[in-house]
C-alpha cells in the first residue's frame, strides 16, 4: 500500500493531516490579541544567534524569560531585549519556571543530551515546549518526552525549520501537484566541516551521534516531506577517518539509501568534512532541486527538467522560516491545535536514524517498522 499522507493546502504551504511527513503551517484564524510568551534555554550560537533576534518578526510570540548557566551573558541579554531580571533563570532554579504566569512555552536550545531532560522538567512545571533537533540521543528519551509532555497535557514541537521554510514548501507543492510527473528518485547530501574536536557535537554522549544527527537529519527530513512517503527500509555505510582528532568518537560520512513504499529510492549523504546542501528529487516528467536547500538564507529553487527554471517562491508563514515557527507554536497554543512538527515527528527520525547507525554497524538492510 502506498503510504502517501492525506495533504491539505493551505496558506502557500501543504499540512499533513497526520503527524507523519507534514509540512507547512495551517492557515489558523487569527488569535485573540495575546502574545505568547518564550522563555529560551541555552543562549547558544542557535538560542542567542538566531531565535532571540526573531521575535521582532513574529506577530503571536514573544521573549518574556532566559535560562543559562551564564549570569552576566543572561543579564547582558536581557537588557538588550526587554527581558525583566526576575524572569532570568539558571539550570538550578529552572523548575520555578512554573510560578511565572508570563512563559507559556520553553524553547530548548541545548546540547542535545540535555534535551530530554529541559523538555520533561518544563512540561513538569506546566510549560509548552518547543524544543530543537535532533529530538534527543535516543528513540527510548523521545518517548518519554512525549509521555511527559502528554502527561501534563502541554503541546511538544521540534524545531524542524523547514517547515515554514518558503523554497521547501513551494517545492513540496509542486511535488504533490504531479508538476514533475511519478517520483522515481531522491537524492540529498547535507554536510559541514566540523572544526573544534572538543566541542558538545563531536562528544558522542551529548551529541548522540555525529554528522547524521546534526546535519544528515535535513536530508532525512527532506526525504520524508519530499516524497510524502515513510522509508520501509533502510541501508547505510560509513566512512570515517578515525584518526582525525574530530572523529574520534563520532561519524565523519554516512551514506544511507531509503526504500519508499511507492518504489521511490532515496539516496542521502551526511557529513562533516566537507560543506553541502542540496536536495533532488526526480519524476518520469522532470525533476525538483533546492541547492541550496535548508539553509538559513539565500535558499534557490528549480523546477522542470534542469536548472532551466528558478522559481521565486511566494512568501512562507512568516516573515522569516524562524518566526514562522515561533508564530506557529504560538496558535498551537492559542488555538489547542496540534503543531504540525510535534514529538512523534521527532521520535520517528530518531527511530530512522538508530536503523541507519544499526544497517552500518551490522552492514545489512534494516526494515523499518510502519
Ligand atoms: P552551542 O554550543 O552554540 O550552544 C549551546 C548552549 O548550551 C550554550 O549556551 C551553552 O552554554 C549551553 N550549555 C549548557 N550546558 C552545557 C554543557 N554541559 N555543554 C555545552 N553547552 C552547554 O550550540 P547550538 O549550535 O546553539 O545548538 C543548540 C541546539 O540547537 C542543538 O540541539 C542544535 O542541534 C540546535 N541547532 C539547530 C539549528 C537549526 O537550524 N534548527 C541550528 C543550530 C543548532
Amino acid at each position: 500500500m502506498i503510504d502517501r499522507r492525506d495533504f491539505v493546502l493551505a496558506a502557500g504551504g501543504v499540512v499533513a493531516a497526520t503527524a507523519a511527513a507534514a509540512i507547512g503551517a495551517p492557515a489558523f484564524a487569527q488569535p485573540a490579541g495575546r502574545k505568547i510568551g518564550y522563555a529560551i534555554v541555552g543562549l547558544g550560537g542557535y538560542g542567542l544567534g538566531i531565535i532571540i533576534p526573531q521575535f521582532k518578526n513574529c506577530q503571536h510570540s514573544r521573549l518574556v524569560a532566559l535560562v543559562s548557566g551564564d549570569p552576566a551573558k543572561a543579564r547582558r541579554v536581557a537588557a538588550e531585549h526587554g527581558v525583566p531580571e526576575r524572569s532570568i533563570y539558571n539550570y538550578q532554579n529552572y523548575d520555578s519556571i512554573r510560578d511565572n504566569p508570563d512563559i507559556d512555552v520553553v524553547y530548548v536550545c541545548l546540547p542535545v543530551s540535555m534535551h530530554a531532560e529541559y523538555t520533561i522538567r518544563a512540561a513538569q512545571a506546566g510549560k509548552h515546549v518547543l524544543c530543537e533537533k535532533p529530538m534527543a540521543i535516543s528513540s527510548a528519551e523521545c518517548e518519554q518526552m512525549i509521555a511527559a509532555c502528554r502527561k501534563a497535557g502541554r503541546k511538544l514541537m521540534i524545531g524542524y525549520r523547514c517547515h515554514f521554510e518558503a523554497a521547501n514548501l513551494e517545492a513540496v507543492r509542486r511535488a504533490r501537484a504531479g508538476g514533475i510527473g511519478k517520483l522515481r528518485y531522491f537524492r540529498s547530501e547535507h554536510g559541514f566541516n566540523a572544526g573544534n574536536p572538543s566541542a558538545w557535537r563531536l562528544k558522542k554522549a551529548m551529541s548522540g551521534g555525529g554528522s547524521l544527527m546534526d546535519i544528515g537529519i535535513y536530508a532525512l527530513q527532506a526525504a520524508r516531506y519530499m516524497t510524502g512517503e515513510e522509508p520501509v527500509s533502510v541501508y547505510a555505510t560509513e566512512t570515517t577517518d578515525r584518526s582525525d582528532p574530530r572523529f574520534r568518537e563520532v561519524e565523519d560520512m554516512i551514506q544511507f539509501d531509503l526504500e519508499f513504499p511507492s518504489g521511490v529510492i532515496g539516496s542521502c549523504m551526511s557529513m562533516y568534512s566537507a560543506n553541502q546542501n542540496h536536495i533532488l528529487l526526480m519524476g518520469d516528467k522532470g525533476r525538483i532541486e533546492l541547492e541550496p536547500g535548508t539553509s538559513y538564507h539565500g535558499n534557490r529553487l528549480w523546477v522542470g527538467r534542469g536548472r532551466e527554471n528558478e522559481i521565486t517562491p511566494p512568501p512562507g508563514p512568516g516573515a522569516t522560516q524562524w518566526a514562522g515557527q515561533l508564530d506557529h507554536m504560538a496558535q498551537c497554543v492559542l488555538q489547542n491545535r496540534e503543531p504540525v512538527a510535534p514529538g512523534e515527528e521527532g521520535l520517528r527520525d530518531m527511530r530512522i536514524i538508530e536503523a541507519i547507525y544499526q544497517s552500518a554497524r551490522e552492514r545489512r538492510r534494516i526494515a523499518l517498522r510502519s
